[in-house]
């Protein structure tokens, strides 16, 4: 099964794509994380994607494209897999179909969390991300279990830079305009699901899956 997360940041995509990898034994893959994955290491990929990611605005598609298809060409991903955070552009979305046509597949499911704008700013600005193993928790709503302290990995929790209020506002800005039109996207081809993300993670997950089957 392959499945793509729509949604604003924030909206919550990667929790439940989290929960979507496990219940269905499925490779979780974020443009997002492998980003920061490279910026932790120091490589020149990670480099470029900082100065785009600080500044709340999207990593060019040039750059973004290859390592995503090289991410689902490795052998974890034969048997489906649930992307959260691309595609986040037309141009992006083109270029993942043209590459399942040729290999006779297709996406079975683009997945729309819909969260209102005024729910998202509060959102973030509780968000804790451990930069280690890629968990997210909210200080709030999905507390970890020792303040500050990934339950998974026992690394440090940390507010992204770009979770912060002006930066977020800029992301949804960049959201509007450039990735909401996935949305029409996805409803031609016929697999867009629209789930409220509002509701506790549970209740969304439960949606989610009454979907998936
Ligand atoms: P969120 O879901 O909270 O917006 P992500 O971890 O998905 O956060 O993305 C963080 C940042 O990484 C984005 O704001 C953008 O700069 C960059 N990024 C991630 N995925 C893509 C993508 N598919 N295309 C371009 N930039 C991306
Ligand atoms: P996205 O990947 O779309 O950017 P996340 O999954 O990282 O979003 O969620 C954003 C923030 O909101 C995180 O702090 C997360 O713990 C929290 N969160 C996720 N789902 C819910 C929910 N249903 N209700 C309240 N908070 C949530
Ligand atoms: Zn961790």
């Amino acid at each position: 099964m392959k499945i793509i997360m729509l949604g604003a940041p924030g909206a919550g995509k990667g929790t439940q794509a989290k929960m979507i990898a496990d219940k269905y034994g499925i490779p979780h893959v974020s443009t997002g994380d492998i980003f920061r994955a490279n910026i932790k290491n120091g490589t020149e990929l990670g480099k470029q994607a900082k100065e785009y990611m600080d500044k709340g605005l999207l990593v060019p598609d040039e750059l973004t494209v290859k390592i995503l298809l090289d991410r689902v060409a490795q052998d974890d991903c034969k048997n489906g897999y649930v992307l959260d955070g691309f595609p986040r552009t037309i141009p992006q979305a083109e270029v993942l179909d043209e590459a399942l046509t040729k290999l006779g597949e297709k996406i079975d499911f683009a997945v729309n969390v819909d969260v209102p704008d005024e729910n998202i700013v509060k959102r973030m600005s509780g968000r804790r991300a451990c930069l280690k193993c890629g968990a997210t928790y909210h200080i709030e709503h999905i507390p970890p279990k020792q303040e500050g302290i990934c339950d998974t990995c026992g690394s440090e929790l940390v507010l992204r830079d770009d979770d912060k209020p002006e930066t977020v506002l800029n992301r949804l800005k960049v959201y509007h305009d450039q990735t909401q039109p996935l949305i029409d996207f996805y409803t031609a081809k016929g697999v867009l699901k629209t789930v409220d993300g509002t509701q506790d993670m549970k209740d969304v997950f439960n949606a989610i899956v009454a979907i998936l089957g």
